[in-house]
C-alpha cells in the first residue's frame, strides 16, 4: 500500500493507521509528486483555510474507483506542541474513518495507534473534560471499543495514588543487560546472543560499572533522589552469579535509601536458588519470572530454550525468599497457539504464587526472525486472539487481580494490548512511570534510553545510549559525558 501526504510530520502516524486495516502488508510512504504505480494508494492533505483545517483523505485499491472523505476541524492555535498534536488528531481521525467505511473492520482500540491509550485519557481530561466526557470522547469520536475504554478507565483509577506528578525531585534509573541464553523467535530487540559467543560479558559489566558510578555523582549533583530501580534485558541472569551480583552491588553503593528495586529475572532456565538467593541479598524486592507459554511445544518452537518445568521450579525456589512481588510474563497469541493452550498456560499460572501477570499480544517486529520466517509457522487469527486475551483478563480477575498499566506495540495481531495485572498494593511504580511517562529516567547500558521531564514546557526529551553490546563498550567514555550534558547542562541552560 502507497501512503501520500503533504504532512511529512504525519507520515508515521498515519502509516499506523493504514496498518490498523492493512495488517503486515508494507506501507510504502511516497512524495506527493511520485508516480502512480496503479497499487493501491491512500492519502491524507490537509489544508488550512479561514481558521480551519479541510482534512481530505483518500483511498483507491486496484481495479476500484476512488472514495474521497473531509473532515473539517478548527485549526488550533496556541503553542506548537498543541497545534501539532490537535492537527495529528484530527488526521488519523480523517483517514480511520475513510478506511474503516471501506473495509468493514472494527479495530478495537478505533483510531488509536499510539503507545499509550491511557496516557491519552489523561490528556484528554487534562483539556478541560470530566472523566465521563473523556471516556465519552474515546467511544464516540476516536471508536475505541467500550470494552476497551473501561479498560483504559479501570487503570486509571488503578493508578490513583501511585502516580507523581510533576515530581522533579527524583528518578528511576534503568539499568540494562542486554545478554540472553539463546534468541526467541519473536524477538526485535539487539541483545547478545550467548549460545553463540560470550566474549562481550566481562567488558560490558566494566563498562556499565562505570557508568553506574558517573551516573549515581550526576544525580548527586542535580540533587535528584530515586523512586525506582529497573534491571532489566535482555536478560540479567543469563550473565550468570557474579557478574549479576557485581552490578546490583553497585547500584546499592550508588543509591542507598529506599526504592522499589526490581530485576528481570526472565528465563527461568538461568534462576536457581542460589541466584535468587543473591539477588534477594542485594535488597531487590521484586523479580520477574518469565514463561510465555507453558507449552513445552511451543517453547522449542519460539527457541526459548527452556521448559515449563524450569518455570515451575524456579518459581518453587522464589517462593521460598519473601520478595515483596513476584510478576510473570505470558505472550498470548504464540506461533502454534489457539485458545486452548492459552487456558492451559493461564491455568498453571493462575495456581502460583505470584504477585503480578503481565499478559502481551504477540507483535511480529520486522526485525524478528519470526518475521523473516513468518511462512514457516501457523499464527493464531485475531478473534483467537481476542478470545485469549479476554480469558486472561478473566484468569487475573479470578486471582484477585487488577488490570494497572497498558500499553500497545506496533504489529500486534488484531491490534490489541499488553496489560500489567496487580494484586492489591503490589504494584510495580517502575511500569506506571515508564507507560504514563510521568518521571524522568536515567538509563544505563546498551540501547538504554534516558528521558528528562521539562514540566514547564510540558514535553520531555529523550537520550539514548550506543545500541548494541560492541558500540556501547566502544564509545562509553561519549555515552557518560553525552549523559551529563544531557542532565546537567540542559536543565541549567533553561534556569
Ligand atoms: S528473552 Fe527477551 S530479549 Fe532475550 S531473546 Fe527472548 S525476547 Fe529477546
Amino acid at each position: 500500500m502507497r501512503l501520500v501526504t503533504n504532512q511529512p510530520i504525519l507520515r508515521e502516524e498515519l502509516a499506523d493507521v493504514v496498518r490498523l486495516f492493512f495488517g503486515l502488508e508494507p506501507v510504502a510512504i511516497v512524495s506527493p509528486e511520485a508516480p502512480d504505480t496503479g497499487e493501491g494508494t491512500t492519502a491524507l492533505f490537509v489544508v488550512e483555510r479561514g481558521g480551519f483545517w479541510y482534512m481530505t483523505a483518500s483511498l483507491r485499491l486496484p481495479g476500484e474507483d476512488e472514495t474521497i472523505r473531509v473532515l473539517e476541524a478548527p485549526a488550533q492555535t496556541g503553542g506548537d506542541v498543541l497545534r501539532k498534536r490537535m492537527m495529528r488528531r484530527y488526521a488519523k481521525l480523517c483517514l480511520y474513518r475513510l478506511l474503516k467505511e471501506r473495509t468493514g473492520a472494527a479495530p478495537p482500540w478505533g483510531s488509536l495507534t499510539g503507545i499509550r491509550p491511557t496516557r491519552l485519557l489523561r490528556q484528554l481530561m487534562e483539556e478541560g473534560r470530566t472523566r465521563e466526557q473523556a471516556h465519552e470522547y474515546f467511544t464516540g469520536t476516536l471508536d475505541v471499543s467500550a470494552e476497551k475504554a473501561a479498560l483504559a478507565t479501570e487503570i486509571l483509577d488503578a493508578q490513583q495514588g501511585y502516580i507523581r506528578f510533576r515530581d522533579d525531585s527524583s528518578v528511576d534509573v534503568y539499568v540494562g543487560i542486554t545478554f540472553c541464553r539463546t534468541r526467541c523467535l519473536y524477538c526485535s530487540f539487539i541483545s547478545v546472543d550467548l549460545s553463540k559467543t560470550n566474549r562481550w560479558v566481562d567488558e560490558y559489566v566494566e563498562a556499565l560499572l562505570r557508568e553506574l558510578e558517573d551516573g549515581a555523582a550526576l544525580l548527586r549533583e542535580m540533587g535528584r533522589t530515586v523512586r525506582a530501580v529497573y534491571v532489566g534485558g535482555g536478560t540479567p541472569t543469563a550473565i550468570g552469579k557474579q557478574h549479576l551480583q557485581a552490578v546490583l552491588e553497585r547500584i546499592r553503593s550508588c543509591w542507598d535509601g529506599q526504592y522499589e528495586f526490581t530485576v528481570e529475572a526472565g528465563r527461568p532456565d538461568s534462576l536457581d536458588a542460589d541466584m535468587l538467593a543473591m539477588i534477594a541479598g542485594c535488597g531487590v524486592g521484586r523479580i520477574s519470572i518469565n514463561p510465555q507459554t507453558m507449552s513445552d511445544a511451543t517453547l522449542r518452537r519460539v527457541g526459548r530454550g527452556h521448559t515449563s518445568e524450569d518455570v515451575l521450579r524456579a518459581m518453587d525456589a522464589a517462593a521460598h525468599i519473601p520478595f515483596a512481588a513476584i510478576n510473570m510474563d505470558l505472550i498470548m497469541g504464540l506461533p502454534g497457539e489457539g485458545e486452548e493452550e492459552a487456558a492451559r498456560t493461564l491455568h498453571i499460572v493462575s495456581g502460583l504464587p505470584i504477585h503480578n501477570l503481565t499478559v502481551h499480544t504477540l507483535a511480529v517486529k520486522r526485525s524478528s526472525a519470526l518475521h523473516e520466517t513468518l511462512s514457516e509457522f501457523s499464527l493464531p487469527d485475531a478473534a483467537t486472539v481476542e478470545a485469549c486475551i479476554a480469558l486472561s483478563r478473566r484468569t487475573a480477575v479470578s486471582m484477585g487481580m487488577i488490570p494497572y498499566y497498558l500499553y500497545r506495540q506496533k504489529y500486534m495481531t488484531g491490534n490489541l494490548e499488553n496489560v500489567g495485572y496487580t494484586l492489591p498494593d503490589r504494584q510495580c511504580l517502575y511500569n506506571i512511570d515508564m507507560m504514563e511517562e510521568t518521571h524522568s529516567v536515567a538509563a544505563f547500558g546498551a540501547g538504554g534510553i534516558s528521558r528528562r521531564m521539562d514540566f514547564s514546557r510540558s514535553v520531555h526529551e529523550r537520550l539514548a545510549n550506543p545500541k548494541g553490546v560492541p558500540h556501547y563498550i566502544e564509545r562509553i567514555d561519549a555515552a557518560i559525558e553525552k549523559k551529563r550534558v544531557f542532565f546537567i547542562n540542559r536543565t541549567n541552560r533553561r534556569k
